[in-house]
């Protein structure tokens, strides 16, 4: 459990760490991965999450992925790229989160993942909650916190 006070100020905080689906550059399952390359390189993202025709979350796409096919054994062979689509190599079995968040589970997610997609029920994508965006919410009641609650120091055995 995490501290109630520190997820209070978390959950009130909480509009700030969604990056908006309008917001975040993504690529569609159907497109071939010659298009998915350019995308990921212009948009200099590791990894960005892939919908479909209906705005719906399908799963993530990253460089290392599309770089994986054009792996042959002694060279890269860049003309698969157009014949493989985007939903063929696009990982699927990653967490994602639904608003309102449950700030614990946020919190334990981001340690291994460095942003997380939004889903509502219908599977339709509202955007992404990043390490970043979440870390400036932190440093906020790092900054904060004495200034809403008191603090008091339980004392060591060795203090008494
Ligand atoms: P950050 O915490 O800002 O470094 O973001 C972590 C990761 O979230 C990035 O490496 C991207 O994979 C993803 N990301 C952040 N912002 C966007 C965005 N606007 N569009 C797509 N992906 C994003």
């Amino acid at each position: 459990m995490i501290a109630k006070s520190i997820e209070k100020m978390l959950s009130e905080n909480q509009e700030h760490f969604l990056i908006p689906a309008e917001m975040v550059a993504n690529v569609q399952e159907n497109n071939f991965l010659d298009h998915a390359l350019l995308v990921l390189t212009k948009v200099r993202y590791a990894k960005i999450p892939v919908l479909d025709n209906d705005y719906k979350f399908k799963g993530l796409l990253s460089l290392s992925m599309i770089t994986e096919t054009m792996l042959g054994l002694d060279e890269l062979d860049v003309s698969r790229l157009h014949e493989i689509y985007v939903k063929d190599v696009m990982e699927t079995d990653m967490p994602t989160i639904q608003d309102p968040y449950d700030i614990e589970n946020v919190l334990h997610l981001l340690v291994d993942h460095p942003f997380l997609s939004v889903v509502s029920n219908d599977g339709s994508f509202t955007g992404i909650v990043t390490r970043r965006e979440l870390m400036k919410s932190l440093n906020h009641i790092a900054h904060e916190f004495e200034k809403d609650y008191t603090v008091q120091a339980i004392e060591t055995k060795e203090e008494k």
